[in-house]
């Protein structure tokens, strides 16, 4: 009988057919060794996604209940209205929403792009109450 041809798996060191390991980036690796590796890589990506959405939806939430305003009258009538609150985390949740969603397009993709676009959308949302467009 003639004797299979095996190889070592790269990470666990398991002796195997060579049919039975599969390609990496570190050599020859057991699939075992491959599904974990895969399981993590995923599990990374998303929970930084998470915390860069949390961040992001912190950024869009604060200018809900702080407010810095600069409100120039003349006559009576409001010509310029400034919320910086507003303004600077509004344009900081959209940048770091806009940046999730690239990393989640790159990642799962699918329904983890709706968190990133909905804090996008409430950071925008934040930077047009910021400069005095929408009342309230
Ligand atoms: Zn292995």
């Amino acid at each position: 009988m003639p004797e299979t041809p095996t190889s070592n798996c790269g990470s666990c060191g398991a002796q195997l057919p060579q049919h039975m390991l599969l390609m990496s980036a570190d050599g020859p690796i057991c699939a075992t060794c491959h599904a974990s590796s895969a399981d993590r890589a995923s599990k990374s990506v998303l929970g930084d996604l998470a915390g860069i959405l949390a961040v992001a939806a912190v950024a869009a939430l604060i200018p809900f209940f702080v407010h810095v305003r600069s409100v120039v009258t003349v006559n009576g009538a409001i010509t310029a209205y400034r919320d910086w609150v507003a303004i600077l985390c509004g344009a900081a949740a959209a940048a770091i929403a806009a940046y999730g969603f690239f990393k989640a397009l790159k990642g799962s993709g699918g329904a983890a792009l709706l968190a990133p676009l909905a804090l996008f959308g409430l950071g925008a949302f934040q930077l047009v109450r910021g400069f005095g467009l929408l009342a309230g």
